[in-house]
């Protein structure tokens, strides 16, 4: 097998001594082409001669022992079939790309290697060149080395880590532990009070740090420890002796989920609902291979999900917890590690190399410190040898979705035929279930628990809609605020609670357009209108990040009266400083989390109080945790139900409740404030009331009356090429093919909403496959249509791009 995207495989001819030391799943160089070198896989070891050419020698064995095990074959082999993808694209997409060198790949020097006497003489020398040149191919290598068998070497030299390849590092987070102080509780009274600063008479620097205290406790704020030593002009000792004295004491907001040191706690004892829930998934589990737990936001799912895990650990097996992003989960990470401890290795694409190398064998060789895996969407492609339980966390969530580049998979449904093929449990979490998936457990075909109660029994928000339209009429906004959505933060901040405002835009806004003549600037690349973002005065592009300064006058008539149309989160915190100059505001979206740890700081700040409103994009509905929230506000409900897509009513749901979910979590009810022009809108109403069940019974008909998932499959086939007229013909060709085979089930051509991306023209057509007819024939047929269309000369240099269950 070969990590380019052809769909076969190819035979190499072995001696017989390979061919006995060889076993599926190892690697071994071989070149292809003209002089290119690949690391492929073995996948079969077989006596047939390829006719249709000379079988080349390999050039050599890479591994002592397969990398890659049986298992994994046969679900690569599902997926490449399931989603009609190359192996050879599954192959790449599964392994670490430090385990498939090529001759091109460009190797680099890790400066912060010094264990040179580890090194043996051949990898000494590539590692000294690399002090000359900062970089290396591996063609380049062969030179250094002169000789033909490098990879071995270098693949020394990476385990040692003493090179990495071409890739962006990224590292580990340690979240930073804030210290608080508070008065011990033997001071509630005045009484104690007046005693204590009559004691402290003679300590002065110990009543300074007292009276200090009570200054800085009048804004009811934490204090943090830190702070107090400045105001007070004391240092740490002087407060240490406070604490030796019972009088204060010093705490971490959240101490639980940020103070993993290496030792482990218990698990939490469950509630009475969650018990019951807990028992009746294990219930499920003994006739259904994948259970759904709908529980609602803050119901405490995770706390179910550890007695799970706990108890597939004490049978000896391994997990696996996928996340829909890692950037956005450390909260969970922490959490589960104050449990799990070192049993818990993390998974995920943007990790360095290094140590995506380590925990790919660390899972092979079954070690102690991957028990647990936490991962983003690729950690099913790991060699797992004993899995006994697979957890979904947020099974809805579209980043489980690979749609680029190929194998455009789901890992939430791979991972469920994973667990088959490893006989394990797969267990999947929502407060917000897909609707196939919802559809799944009503069938009967999955497993089905609820969990209706909020840990703590604190309520589900109050959820009040406002009618902007009304409010536009009344002359009751300010900016892009309500009278009652400042209100409402007004209040919020009072009781200093914390504020989240969702806007699902982010920049300042997204048209700029001249008002004489009615020209807005577009991107020179696609075929969309520039977003004006104000702290760069720059207008960007979100499709292919084309940048340019905001110019003064219309490029079109040449008149200064340029104006913006519509808003963002740039403009929205902008806003709010003004109307609320005394407090502190934020922002979290892909612009203030594009550094290293960006989300962490930005969570890490909020989590810390140190900012009172958070202003962002759906990034904040995913499964954040923080107990301080009192007010939700979503600025502008209506894009989202407006969105051109089958599964827009569903996902508006979703993100609302989901966003909704982050307010009132831990003592008191919460409040969520929606601004819509709209209020009627079913899905608001739906929203409004937490009624999934309404919204899933609505959506499930018109799912059925206009032949959609989960009752129809979808095919979605896409052209792409510099050239309109290409794809002009070449969609109009295919359109015919395959409406000659599947007749009305065939819809398009269509352009999307941006019809032209990075300057290639875009042109789709989605094919309908109804619940008797064969997916596998179907596939056939489309397979065969696709060979044909690319045997065309014309269209051969058109992308062409198959997406199964394109959702
Ligand atoms: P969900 O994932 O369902 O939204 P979480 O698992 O994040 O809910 O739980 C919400 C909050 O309640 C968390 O801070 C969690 O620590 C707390 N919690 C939930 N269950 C328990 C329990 N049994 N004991 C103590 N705390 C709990
Ligand atoms: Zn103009
Ligand atoms: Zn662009």
């Amino acid at each position: 097998m070969l990590p380019i995207p052809i769909q076969k495989t190819f035979t190499y001819s072995v001696t017989n001594e390979e061919a006995n030391f060889l076993k599926k799943g190892m690697r071994v160089a071989v070149s292809f082409g003209k002089s290119k070198i690949y690391t492929g896989l073995v996948f079969d070891i077989h006596q047939n001669a390829p006719t249709l050419y000379e079988a080349k020698d390999i050039h050599q064995i890479l591994d002592e022992k397969p990398i890659v095990n049986e298992t994994q074959l046969k679900h690569w082999e599902w997926i490449a079939n399931y989603y009609m993808c190359a192996l050879g694209d599954v192959y790449r997409a599964s392994l670490p790309s430090a385990f498939l060198l090529e001759s091109e790949t460009i190797v680099y020097k890790n400066e912060a290697f010094s264990d040179e006497d580890i090194l043996e003489d051949d990898e000494f020398l590539i590692f000294e060149a690399l002090q000359h040149q900062s970089q290396l191919t591996i063609h380049q290598i062969v030179d250094v080395l002169g000789k033909k068998k490098v990879m071995p070497t270098v693949n020394g030299l990476i385990k040692k880590a003493a090179i990495y390849i071409r890739e962006q590092i990224y590292e580990t987070y340690k979240p930073k532990l804030v210290k608080y102080v508070c008065l011990n509780e033997n001071y509630n009274s005045d009484e104690s009070l007046n005693n204590l600063l009559l004691e402290l008479a003679r300590a002065k620097k110990q009543k300074d740090a007292v009276l200090t205290f009570f200054q800085l406790a009048s804004t009811k704020k934490p204090i943090k420890v830190k702070d107090l030593e400045a105001k007070a002009n004391v240092s740490s000792s002087i407060l240490k002796s406070l604490v030796d004295k019972n009088i204060f004491e010093f705490y971490h907001i959240k101490t639980d989920r940020i103070s993993f040191k290496g030792d482990t706690n218990a698990l939490k004892n469950l509630n009475e609902f969650q018990e019951k829930a807990l028992t009746e998934i294990k219930e499920t589990f003994k006739q259904k291979d994948v259970t759904l737990l709908h529980g609602i936001t803050s119901s405490g799912k995770t706390e179910v999900y550890t007695k799970l895990i706990q108890e597939v650990l004490d049978a000896g097996k391994q997990v696996l917890f996928l996340l829909p992003e890692i950037a956005l989960t450390t909260q969970i990470i922490t959490r589960l590690q104050f449990y799990f401890g070192n049993q818990i290795s993390v998974f995920h694409s943007k990790y360095s190399m290094n140590e995506r190398v380590e925990v790919w064998n660390n899972v092979l060789e079954n070690k102690s410190k991957a028990q647990i895996i936490l991962g983003a969407r690729s950690s099913i492609f790991l060699p797992f040898s004993d899995l006994g339980l697979v957890v979904v966390d947020e099974e809805h969530e579209t980043s489980y979705k690979q749609f680029e580049p190929s194998p455009r998979y789901n890992a939430r449904d791979a991972a469920i035929v994973l667990a088959k093929m490893y006989q394990a449990k797969i267990l999947l979490g929502s407060a917000t279930p897909s609707l196939e998936s919802y559809f799944n457990a009503q069938q009967n075909k999955y497993g089905f628990v609820e969990l209706n109660r909020r840990f703590g029994n604190v309520q589900l928000p109050k959820i009040e809609l406002i009618d902007v339209k009304e409010k536009h009429r009344k002359k009751e906004m300010k900016g892009h605020f309500s009278d009652r959505m400042l209100k409402l933060i007004q209040e919020a901040l009072d009781v200093k609670g914390q504020v989240i405002l969702f806007q699902n835009r982010r920049g300042y806004s997204p048209i700029v357009e001249c008002k004489t003549c009615g020209v807005s600037p577009q991107c020179p690349n696609c075929d969309v209108s520039l977003t004006y973002h104000k702290y760069k005065h720059e207008l960007r592009c979100h499709y292919c990040n084309y940048q340019r300064a905001m110019p003064n006058s219309c490029s079109a008539c040449g008149s200064n009266t340029l104006d913006t149309k519509g808003f963002g989160t740039e403009q929205i915190e902008l806003e709010l400083k003004e109307l609320f100059p005394d407090f502190k505001i934020g922002r979290m979206d892909l612009d203030t989390t594009r550094g290293k740890f960006g989300y962490q700081k930005i969570i890490g700040a909020f989590e810390a109080r140190e900012i009172d409103v958070l202003v962002g994009t759906q990034m904040l509905s995913k499964g954040l945790d923080f107990d301080n929230v009192s007010l939700v506000g979503i600025l502008n409900a209506d894009t989202m139900l407006n969105f051109p897509d089958f599964r827009a009513h569903e996902r508006a749901y979703q993100m609302m409740v989901q966003v909704s979910g982050r307010a009132g979590r831990s003592i008191k009810q919460g409040n969520v404030a929606i601004q819509t022009y709209n209020p009627y809108h079913q899905i608001l109403q739906q929203v409004s009331t937490t009624n999934y069940k309404a919204m899933y019974k609505e959506q499930l008909q018109e799912r059925w009356q206009y032949k959609y998932p989960p009752y129809y499959r979808l095919i979605k086939i896409t052209l792409k090429h510099r050239d309109y007229n290409k794809v002009e013909s070449g969609i109009n060709w295919l359109f015919k093919a395959l409406y000659n085979s599947f007749g009305e089930n065939v819809l398009g051509p269509t352009a999307p909403a941006v019809a032209r991306i990075r300057n290639q023209y875009i042109k789709n057509l989605v094919i309908k496959i109804p619940p008797k007819q064969s997916l596998a024939n179907t596939k056939k047929q489309v397979s065969k249509i696709r060979n044909t269309f690319e045997a065309v000369k014309d269209f051969r240099p058109i992308r062409f791009i198959i997406d199964v269950d394109a959702y």
